[in-house]
C-alpha cells in the first residue's frame, strides 16, 4: 500500500490572518490554522486548505448501477464504486458509518492511496460502463473525484455521484460538465430534522438540486421513509411537491425501506403501509417514475410507460430481468422515456 497524497483543496478563499473559508459544501466552514473543517478531512496548512484524503480509498467495488440507486442510467451495466473515508453530514442512521464517521471518531483517515489513471484503467479492465463516487459523501473527497471524472470522460467512462446534495452552487458547476448522473438523498423537508438528525441544513441540499438540474446532470432523488422521522403524510406530500415541482415530473423518486443502524439501531423498520402511502404521494403529485427501495421483488421496482402502464423494465433488487426499452422509448406506444440509456 503506498502513502495516501495530500492535495491543496480546491474551492476555497483566504481569510483574515490565516484563515480560510472552504466553499465545496453547505457549511461553508470558516477554519483556523491548524484546523480541520466539519468534515475533518480538509485542513488549514499555514493559511493553505488542504485534502487531508485525495487518494485514500477505503472501498473500490464492483456493483450494478441499480445499487445507487440509479434506474434510468445505463440499465444492467456495472459501475466501478469508491469511496474515500469521510462526511460532512452526521446521520444517526448512518448506514456506512464506519467509513463515515472514521475521521471524526479520532481513527485514521487511512485507505489505500490509488490514483485517478488507476482508477480509470481499473473501470477499463473490469467493463464498467461508470465511475460512481459512492458509499461516503463524494463532495469530501471532490477533488479525487473531480480528476478522475475528467479523465474518465475522455475515455467515454461516465460518472456518478450518490450524494447528500449538499454541494455549493459553485461546487455543481464545477463538477457538473464531467458528471453524468447523480442519486442525491432527500432525508426530510423539514430543516428541524436536517439539524437534529444530519447535523446540517435543508435549504442548500435544495437548492443543490434545482442546480443539478439546471445544470443538466441526470437526477434521481432517494428518500428512506423512516418512522418518526419523515412518514408524516404532510411531509411525503411536500417532498414529492417539490420535485415534481421545482426538479421535473420526469425525476425519478427512490422511496426506500429504512432498517434500524448505527445510533438508531432500535427504530422499527418502514411498515409496508407505510411505503405503499409513500409510493402513492409520488404518483399523487404527479411524478412520472416511483420506485420502491428496499424490498427485493417488489412489483414498484419495475419501471413502467407512463403513458400506457407497460412494464418496460422488470427488476428484482439490482438485477434486470427484462428490458423492453426500444431507443429509450417505450416498445409498445413509442412513449419517450427519459433518461440515459446507451
Ligand atoms: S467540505 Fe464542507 S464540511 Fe468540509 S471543510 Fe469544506 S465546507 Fe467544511
Amino acid at each position: 500500500m503506498s502513502e495516501s497524497e495530500k492535495r491543496e483543496a480546491m474551492l476555497y478563499e483566504g481569510g483574515e490572518g490565516q484563515q480560510v473559508r472552504c466553499r465545496l459544501c453547505g457549511h461553508e466552514c470558516v477554519i483556523a490554522p491548524g484546523k480541520t473543517g466539519i468534515c475533518r478531512v480538509r485542513e488549514n496548512q499555514g493559511g493553505k486548505l488542504v485534502s487531508l484524503n485525495y487518494d485514500a480509498l477505503v472501498a473500490v467495488n464492483v456493483d450494478p448501477i441499480e445499487k445507487k440507486p440509479l434506474f434510468h442510467f445505463l440499465p444492467g451495466t456495472q459501475s466501478l464504486s469508491v469511496a474515500a473515508a469521510g462526511c460532512n453530514f452526521q446521520c444517526a442512521f448512518c448506514q456506512n458509518w464506519q467509513i463515515s464517521q472514521a475521521p471524526r471518531t479520532g481513527r485514521i483517515v487511512g485507505g489505500q492511496a490509488v490514483p485517478p489513471e488507476d482508477l480509470v484503467a481499473a473501470a477499463e479492465q473490469r467493463r464498467c460502463a461508470s465511475i460512481s463516487y459512492t458509499y461516503t459523501e463524494p463532495t469530501i473527497f471532490f477533488e479525487l473525484a473531480y480528476d478522475t471524472a475528467r479523465l474518465a470522460s475522455e475515455r467515454s467512462i461516465r460518472n456518478c455521484f450518490v450524494s447528500n446534495g449538499f454541494m455549493t452552487p459553485r461546487a455543481v458547476r464545477t463538477i457538473a460538465p464531467y458528471l453524468d448522473a447523480i442519486n442525491v438523498d432527500l432525508k426530510a423537508f423539514r430543516d428541524e430534522t436536517y439539524r437534529r438528525v444530519c447535523k446540517a441544513r435543508l435549504e442548500p441540499v435544495l437548492t443543490c438540486l434545482k442546480e443539478l438540474v439546471a445544470a443538466g446532470v441526470w437526477v434521481e432523488v432517494t428518500t428512506l421513509v423512516v418512522p418518526g422521522m419523515n412518514d408524516s403524510q404532510a411531509e411525503l406530500d411536500d417532498i414529492a411537491g417539490f420535485i415534481a415541482g421545482e426538479l421535473g415530473r420526469d425525476v425519478p423518486w427512490h422511496v426506500s425501506r429504512f432498517h434500524g443502524d448505527y445510533q438508531w439501531s432500535d427504530v422499527p423498520s418502514t411498515p409496508p403501509a407505510t411505503l405503499a402511502r409513500a409510493l402513492e404521494a409520488g404518483r399523487s403529485a404527479g411524478l412520472k417514475y416511483v420506485y420502491a427501495g428496499n424490498v427485493p421483488g417488489d412489483e414498484n421496482e419495475d419501471t413502467r410507460c407512463p403513458a400506457c402502464s407497460s412494464t418496460l423494465i422488470r427488476r428484482v433488487g439490482f438485477t434486470i430481468r427484462e428490458n423492453r426499452l426500444s431507443g429509450g422509448a417505450c416498445g409498445d406506444c413509442g412513449q419517450v422515456i427519459a433518461g440515459l440509456w446507451q
